[in-house]
């Protein structure tokens, strides 16, 4: 039994017109271990053919070709993989090296799709290497090297497997005499050494140094003669391949481990880098546009909602006046900067309209608002109106002093968050000091501050005096009482503004003796239940000329535009996303026919379909990390850029950062190039290695 026969093969080519091609008709042959065949006919007669049948590349034939007795068509795919790794070793006239990898690692690529250990390897490669006289050449690249330097690191990528056969589709082709001698000299010893090499040429003075010369012509073997002056040399003592390091490789029967994968797809994302790193900055645009959406999302509706929540509590319905612009934010502004005031006969009317709605609309809940329970509330922006406002205290020989901009009537309700601290003003109380009867008012605690007030335990308690100079219908009031400050507010919305608050009933009686008369801008009712409240409100979002809290309807026009926005945001987002993705699969799809010749090369060199689709998937989804990392940390700066200009423009950052974002972020950018990958890689895993191999 030989180490290869070949038996009536027939090869033909199919043509685009249904037609086929005849390149091989017939074939018998066999070769043996220790031959170095010289396989010689013109251009076109079918010699690559035969190579690409002999090394399981092209598997589309008739006949038999047998393998140490075993047909090599009883190969499942898997079996033909490993006949390519460890059975064959090609060498290519034009070398076909991995431009992008070094020579150490055009080298040890043979062996990582084996996934040996790395040292195993690296010894070895450097062991051949040496041994062709490259050991100086180690760290460069294919194109840093002359012609025949680079076909002997060919044929130590073909030694790597420790093959059997070599199989050398025209080694000298692209050579000068000089160095096709070395070539020559180099595939004797591998012979000499016991393998079988088998070399096509079309050089009469290649084919003398061999020991057999196979001539075809047409697709059949014209000639096939012994080379009577073929020495064999078998003195050599420093053999090309060491057998003993190979024991330890042969027992290793995986495939290309994920590090090997990584490091392969590290060394091409390397190779094109700028390339990669715009494609990235343009996944990128994406992240932080989504990024910015989810932020903007989570800081507007939490800002949205503390401001709805300042004021309200869930069982007290608030009243106010609606001028005809309030459907629009800035007359909601307006209405609440400068609210109107309720006449007598319009509390009357809402009062009615709300009790009729209630009785005809939802008799099941039995409620009726009785007016004479109402709350009333008044506000005003002092500073808007003509004539002014302040509050002061003597300290020692110091005046200390506040403007007020904002008067403002006690809110009948206020939770822990907005009462810094003290109760709620109400009336009248007592100077235990002089023994005088004295007002209460609140502060914000910008005017506490603003008097220097800084402590809370400094300002409870304190005898101020609230000075008040404006028209109250028509009527200049002058306003100068003592009070006693009662509490400190701290409402989100108005963090930083001048306001007093003073109960309702006792602001009246002071206008009153000033001999004006005060119109509440608000009215409460006080329903003790939080589903009645909630039908009332609905209810006063109908009507046209009331509406519930203004903050409220300011609230809920803020909700309606931010969820507008956010789709909006979102649309964007997601066709950003959706480009990213068809950037990276375009990307990759180029990258696969610009390593259409790589691919074969890994292919003859024994890897699977699988391994192919694992560098390119392992290359996507390195660049779906990349680019996460650089949208992070881009998203992350612009981010902060943002939260800085719209705390020194608003004084709050309608956005809010979560670390989730930012994972979400990733995650989507790994999955989206994972997904744009799947198809070049599954392209790059189908191509045909015999045509890829030619591919120019
Ligand atoms: P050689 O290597 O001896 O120059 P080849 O084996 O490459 O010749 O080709 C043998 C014949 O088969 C040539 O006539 C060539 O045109 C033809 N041939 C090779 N590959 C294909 C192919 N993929 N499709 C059609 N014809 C092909
Ligand atoms: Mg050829």
């Amino acid at each position: 039994m030989k180490e290869l026969e070949i038996n009536h093969v027939y090869k033909d080519y199919n043509l685009s017109n249904k037609t086929k091609f005849n390149a091989l008709n017939d074939i018998c042959v066999s070769f043996d271990k220790g031959e170095l065949v010289s396989i010689i006919g013109e251009s076109g007669s079918g010699k690559s053919t035969l190579m690409n049948l002999i090394g399981g590349l092209d598997s589309d034939y008739s006949g038999e070709i047998k393998i140490g007795g075993i047909d090599l068509k009883t190969f499942k795919e898997k079996q033909l993989d490993d006949y390519r790794k460890k059975k064959i070793g090609f060498v290519f006239q034009s070398f076909n090296l991995i431009p992008h990898l070094s020579i150490l690692d055009n080298v040890t690529i043979a062996l990582t799709l084996s996934d040996v250990k790395e040292s195993v390897k690296l010894e070895k490669a450097k062991a051949i290497l040496k041994k062709l006289g490259l050991e100086n050449q180690l760290k460069k690249k294919p194109t840093q090297l002359s012609g025949g330097q680079k076909q002997r690191v060919a044929i130590a990528r073909a030694l790597m497997n420790d093959p059997d056969i070599i199989l050398a589709d025209e080694p000298t082709g692209s050579l000068d005499s000089q160095t096709t001698l070395q070539i020559l000299n180099i595939m004797k010893e591998i012979a000499d050494e016991g393998k079988l090499v088998i070399m096509v040429t079309h050089s009469e003075k290649v084919a003398s140094i061999s020991s057999r010369i196979v001539e075809i012509a047409d697709g059949k073997i014209v000639d096939d003669r012994q080379n009577e002056n073929y020495k064999k040399d078998n003195l050599k003592q420093d053999k090309l391949v060491t057998t003993d390091s190979n024991a330890n490789v042969k027992k290793k029967e995986k495939h290309l481990s994920f590090i090997s994968a990584l490091r392969l797809s590290l060394h091409n994302m390397w190779a094109s880098r700028t390339k990669n790193f715009l494609m990235a900055l343009g996944v990128t645009i994406s992240l932080i546009s989504m990024i910015l959406m989810l932020a903007f999302g989570s800081g507007l509706t939490s800002y949205i909602d503390s401001l709805a929540s300042s004021y309200s509590s869930p069982t007290i319905v608030t009243i106010n006046k609606k001028t005809s612009s309030a459907d629009n934010p800035m007359g909601a502004i307006m209405d609440l900067i400068s609210p109107q005031s309720f006449t007598d006969e319009e509390i009357d009317e809402v009062v009615n309209q709300i009790n009729t709605y209630l009785s005809q609309q939802h008799s099941e809940i039995d409620y009726t608002v009785n007016k004479e329970q109402l709350g009333k509330g008044y506000s005003i922006m002092t500073s808007a109106s003509a004539g002014n406002a302040n509050i002061e205290f003597q300290l020692g020989e110091d005046t200390k002093k506040s403007d007020i901009f904002y008067l403002y009537s006690t809110p009948p309700y206020y939770g822990e968050e907005q009462l810094l601290a003290g109760k709620l003003s109400k009336g009248e109380s007592l100077d235990e000091e002089t023994g005088e009867t004295v007002g209460e008012v609140m502060l914000s605690s910008k005017i506490a501050t603003e008097m220097g007030l800084e402590s809370i335990e400094e300002a409870l308690g304190k005898i101020v005096t609230v000075n008040v100079n404006y028209s109250i219908n028509d009527v200049l009031v002058n306003i100068q009482q003592k009070c006693k400050i009662t509490g400190i507010v701290n409402v989100n919305m108005f963090k930083d503004s001048l306001i007093l608050y003073i109960d309702y009933d006792y602001l009246e009686s002071l206008v009153n003796e000033q001999g004006a008369t005060l119109s509440p801008t608000a009215l409460y009712i006080n329903t003790d239940n939080e589903n009645t409240t909630n039908i009332i409100n609905n209810f006063l979002s109908t009507t046209d000329n009331y509406t519930g809290s203004v903050e409220n309807q300011m609230a809920n026009m803020f909700s309606e535009m931010m969820s507008t926005f956010s789709v909006a945001l979102a649309i964007i987002a997601g066709i950003s996303l959706i480009v990213a993705m068809i950037m990276i699969l375009v990307v990759l799809y180029m990258s696969v026919s610009e390593r259409t010749r790589e691919i074969g090369v890994l292919k003859s060199i024994g890897a699977r379909k699988h391994d192919i689709k694992k560098i390119f998937t392992t290359e996507s989804f390195l660049i779906g990390l990349f680019s996460g990392f650089v949208g992070i940390v881009f998203s992350a700066v612009v981010g902060g850029i943002l939260i800085l200009l719209f705390n020194s423009l608003l004084g709050f950052a309608p956005l809010s950062f979560r670390w989730y974002y930012f994972a979400l972020a990733l995650l989507l950018s790994v999955i989206i190039s994972i997904l744009a990958g799947l198809y070049p890689a599954s392209k790059a895993a189908k191509l045909d290695p015999v045509e890829s191999l030619r591919h120019e």
